[in-house]
């Protein structure tokens, strides 16, 4: 039997006298949001722009981020704190087109006040996240943006006028002069970005690198003895080095213990370096839990407190500078030396072993906890696609691609935040100039 017909469901915000407009941005994230700002606020009036977002709540990552503070910005930003497949001077230019003050200064400018914290990190002193995704909404209003949400977009093409034909899952096609691309990368996949603006890219003559997770929690072989120390915290300085034992990258910062493995600053920083490097297979990670010490100077450590203290367990003197648990754990469980040991009983080879154990304590990595975990995405449309001062493509006129989706990715501290704010203001400042002759700000 036929299968009955379906009636065309119409979404309920689209509205058909409006489906032809002048500028359209996909995706209203942190870069989406910005470049709307700035677009809607320099193009003349008259100028018809949209903002899609496929979700139902816009700024989930806005709301989410900072531990639902939203860490806007850092104190210094540099090109050294991003990675890809980009030049250092790329990223420099563009980050110099809107400084860490300036940002500040825009965000006074929405009524936002950001305050510094010991770690250089900047927030709202509201602390709360919700205080800067409000303030961007209010902002895209009062530029004329229209904001449509519940809008996925499936594709987007060219019609015979050279202008773009914008697919929307249950609802009218929309037409625009121009479109920036703005749909994110693939981190956090339930917000809605999923990584699909990647195939919306290629469709429109863009590649895309390998993308994986970066800024993520990494999984520990099965049965690893840390994984049995959920909660602790512990400074180290980790090295991710090569087959030759070459140190390739290191990261210093707090590293969180958990049930899978490792998070924590540290952990997060260094994982997106775990899939660089592939000449060097197989790397291996290592944690140095006494970074002001050499090998050396721990080694005569023990000598000396031995001396000094020769009834005192070992464990005694690891729980002066470890929590407990971790210290018994490390005896116990790692090396298999009885934690009430008396220093005057400890042997040269099981002292050699604690010093190694402190100085490059093996981290056997199998993984990493995937995109549903992972605060960005390594990877993306290389920036050699895109004009450095426009953030328009090379490869499709009229098109423009700013934030995530691009093959950049920041380490923690609101360097993510701050590649967003800058791209999707050059982005919505460009669009923009295309529709007048004044010269912009
Ligand atoms: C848990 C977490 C915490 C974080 N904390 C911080 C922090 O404190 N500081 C910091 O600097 N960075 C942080 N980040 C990273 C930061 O959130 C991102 O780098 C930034 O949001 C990227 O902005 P974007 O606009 O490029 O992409 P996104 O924020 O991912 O926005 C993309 C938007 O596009 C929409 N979209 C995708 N595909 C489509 C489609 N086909 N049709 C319509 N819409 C679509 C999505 O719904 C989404 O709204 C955090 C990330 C996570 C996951």
């Amino acid at each position: 039997m036929a299968p009955e017909p379906q009636p065309i469901r119409h979404h309920p915000l689209s509205n058909t006298s409006s489906d032809i407009v002048d500028i359209a941005i996909i995706g209203a994230g942190a870069a989406g949001l910005m470049a709307a700002i700035f677009a809607g606020r320099s193009a003349p009036p008259g100028t018809k722009i949209v903002l899609l977002d496929g979700a139902k709540k816009i700024g989930a990552k806005i709301l989410i981020a900072g531990g639902g503070r939203c860490n806007v910005t850092h104190d210094v930003v540099n090109s050294a704190d991003y990675f890809g497949g980009t030049s250092n001077n790329t990223v420099k230019k563009i980050l110099k087109s809107f400084s860490v003050s300036e940002t500040t200064e825009f965000f006074r400018g929405l009524d936002v006040e950001l305050k510094r914290e010991d770690t250089g990190k900047l927030f709202p002193t509201t602390d709360s996240s919700r205080t800067v995704l409000d303030a961007l909404l209010k902002a895209i209003h009062h530029a004329g943006v229209e904001l449509r949400k519940e809008c996925r977009v499936l594709k987007v093409q060219r019609d015979e006028s050279n202008r773009f034909v914008i697919q929307i899952d249950h609802a009218m096609p929309l037409v625009a002069d121009r479109v920036i691309l703005a749909t994110g990368g693939k981190a956090l996949p339930d917000s809605g970005s999923d990584g699909f603006g990647y195939n919306l890219a290629k469709h429109l003559g863009h590649t895309v690198t390998e993308t994986w997770p970066a800024l993520v929690p990494l999984v520990l072989q099965d049965n690893n003895w840390l994984t049995t120390l959920s909660g602790i915290t512990l400074d180290v300085e980790l090295t991710l080095s090569g087959k030759t034992g070459k140190a390739l990258y290191r990261q210093a910062g707090p590293m969180l213990l958990a049930h899978f493995g490792i998070t924590g600053p540290a952990a997060m920083d260094i994982s997106r370096h775990l899939r660089d490097y592939p000449e060097h297979a197989p790397r291996k990670l290592t944690a140095n839990l006494c970074p002001d010490m050499t090998f050396d100077e721990l080694d005569q450590t023990f000598l000396d407190l031995a001396k000094k203290h020769p009834t005192r367990s070992v464990s005694s003197m690891l729980k002066r500078r470890f929590p407990e648990r971790f210290a018994e754990a490390l005896l116990d469980r790692h090396l298999g030396i009885d934690f009430d040991l008396p220093l005057a009983h400890l042997n040269k080879e099981d002292r050699k072993a604690i010093c190694h154990a402190l100085t490059a304590l093996p981290l056997p990595v199998v993984g990493d906890r995937g995109y549903k975990f992972a605060e960005v995405t390594a990877g993306g449309v290389p920036m050699t696609q895109v004009q450095t001062a426009t953030m328009a493509s090379k490869t499709c006129d009229g098109l423009y691609l700013c934030g995530e989706i691009l093959d950049v990715d920041g380490r923690i501290g609101g360097y993510n935040f701050q590649w967003a704010w800058c791209t999707g203001r050059l982005a919505g400042l460009a669009v923009a100039s295309q529709y007048s002759t004044e010269p912009q700000q």
